[in-house]
């Protein structure tokens, strides 16, 4: 299975939607949106800003369904 990379974050303080690259070996907890520059975590269970704000999981969700 190809594993995608690229993630559009929906920034859940203003809605901004940035486009990122997920990093496949690390996950992200933190992330701050660009436009109102609010530093924001996952939802409880999540394991990273992707996995709760992002169109697609990451990486290692992707892979053996399991991350961190
Ligand atoms: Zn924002």
């Amino acid at each position: 299975m190809r594993t995608i990379i690229q993630s559009i974050l929906t920034c859940p303080n203003c809605g901004y939607q940035s486009k990122e690259t997920m990093p496949t070996d690390v996950c992200q907890y933190f992330f701050e949106c660009v436009n109102c520059h609010q530093i924001f975590k996952p939802k409880p269970g999540d394991c990273c800003v992707y996995c709760s704000y992002g169109t697609v999981k990451c990486p290692p969700m992707q892979g053996e369904g399991g991350c961190c």
